[in-house]
């Protein structure tokens, strides 16, 4: 015996035990297999297991619309964010935050005009741009929002 995960049109997904995979092939082209849930018969396997994601959210499907990418915070996506929080709070604690004037103080470090130090902060493009022109090497970074918030 074999199970699979199986899911209807509309996402309800069941759990069905088939002699073998042939089986689930055969049921699933006589039309025999129904959602016990609302009774669909456009069945099919379902590719994802149980979700795993932090946000315990019930799995409402989001229309896509072609071009649009949406993230959820699948287990995946959730390790990702995870990481990105980390690294902000690596940066919060090891990095003096000086805010708007970023460009002004990345280019006094850059020239020797104040102690080096790490620095973050904000930066417009065109600040970004020609900091890069003078050589001051600087990194940008997702900044993710907190959990909390
Ligand atoms: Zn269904």
């Amino acid at each position: 015996m074999i199970v699979f995960n199986l899911q209807c049109r509309k996402n309800h997904v069941f759990e069905a035990w088939f002699r073998d995979s042939s089986a689930y092939d055969e049921q699933a082209e006589a039309g025999e297999l129904a959602c016990p849930t609302c009774g669909s018969r456009k069945i099919e396997k379902a590719l994802m297991a149980p979700r795993l994601g932090p946000s315990g959210k019930s799995g409402h499907p989001v229309d896509e619309e072609p071009g649009q990418k949406a993230v959820m915070e699948t287990q995946q996506a959730g390790e990702a964010m995870n990481a990105l929080r980390e690294l902000r709070e690596k940066i919060e604690r090891n990095c003096d935050y000086v805010g708007p004037s970023f460009a002004e103080e990345a280019r006094k470090i850059h020239y020797g005009e104040t102690d080096p130090r790490s620095i973050y902060g904000e930066t417009s493009s065109e600040d970004a741009e020609a900091l890069k022109e003078e050589g001051v090497s600087f990194g940008r970074v997702p900044w993710v929002p907190d959990r909390d918030s």
